[in-house]
């Protein structure tokens, strides 16, 4: 009932030009797709998104979103023009956003809040450094990371959220969670997502696991009963992988 979502977050890779190429040709070599599949590139790709991909079952969005609907805000990107670009979904939370933009979970749910004014679904990222997890603290840490960047976030429906639990130390390092630790968290995300929206919407919501996901590996994660999909980083850059991704999905 949950269906399996594959997300290729590209991070500041490709140009407009080389992207135009790849998706053609993700366009042409298109398996038939059980799986939902969604393209998440730089800003400045969404409008050779929006041209190459409108007409085919391939989504594709955002990897970040402003907290402000409009005004003066050098460099930021509204969720309104995400809208306007035909955007599925955005990213909001990403570890290196955090990390590197000093992003808070305030500030996380109110980018999460503009994207649900325009209909946009947020990929909401949560997942805990390595010390933490060496503390045997990682459950504590996300779930409160989780529950803050979900506050005054109210989703008109579980197909409307969608959770990544990426462990910051699995993300392009090519370790990756075993399946069981990655099957305790999302068990322990849904809960929390349980007690916050209710048992009906929590089961309904996807959780994705992301962290050195590869085609090696994600048979195995997919099959836990509470992994939902993959965001992916590195091996959804080459389209072979990407393909190969979506094949096992
Ligand atoms: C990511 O970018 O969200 C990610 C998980 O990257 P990678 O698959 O390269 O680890």
């Amino acid at each position: 009932m949950r269906r399996v979502l594959v997300a290729g977050n590209w991070k500041m890779h490709k140009v407009p030009s080389e992207a135009r190429v790849w998706l053609a040709e993700l366009k042409r070599l298109l398996p038939p797709l059980e799986a939902e599949a969604a393209i998440l590139p730089a800003f400045p790709i969404l409008p050779v998104a929006k041209e190459v991909l409108s007409e085919t079952q391939v989504a594709y969005g955002a990897q970040d979103v402003s907290a402000h609907r409009e005004g003066a805000y050098t460099g930021e990107v509204s969720a309104r023009m995400l809208k306007d670009l035909g955007c599925r979904y955005a990213i909001v939370g990403h570890s290196e956003r955090r990390r590197y933009h000093h992003e808070t979970d305030a500030l996380v749910a109110e980018k999460a809040k503009r994207l649900l004014e325009e209909g946009i679904t947020p990929i909401l990222c949560v997942g805990e450094p390595l010390e933490v997890r060496e503390r045997g603290e990682a459950e504590a840490y996300t779930l409160r990371q989780l529950l803050g960047s979900l506050e005054g976030v109210e989703p008109e429906g579980p197909e409307r959220l969608v959770i990544a639990y990426e462990p910051v130390w699995a993300i392009g390092t090519g370790k990756n969670a075993t399946p069981e630790d990655a099957e305790a968290m999302h068990r322990a995300i849904r809960k929390a997502l349980s007690e916050r929206y209710g048992e009906a919407f929590a089961s309904r919501v996807r959780i994705l696991y992301g962290g050195s996901v590869n085609p090696k590996n994600f048979a195995d994660l997919l099959s836990m009963p509470n992994v939902d999909g993959g965001l992916v980083g590195g091996a959804s850059l080459e389209l072979e992988s990407f393909l190969a991704l979506l094949r096992i999905a």
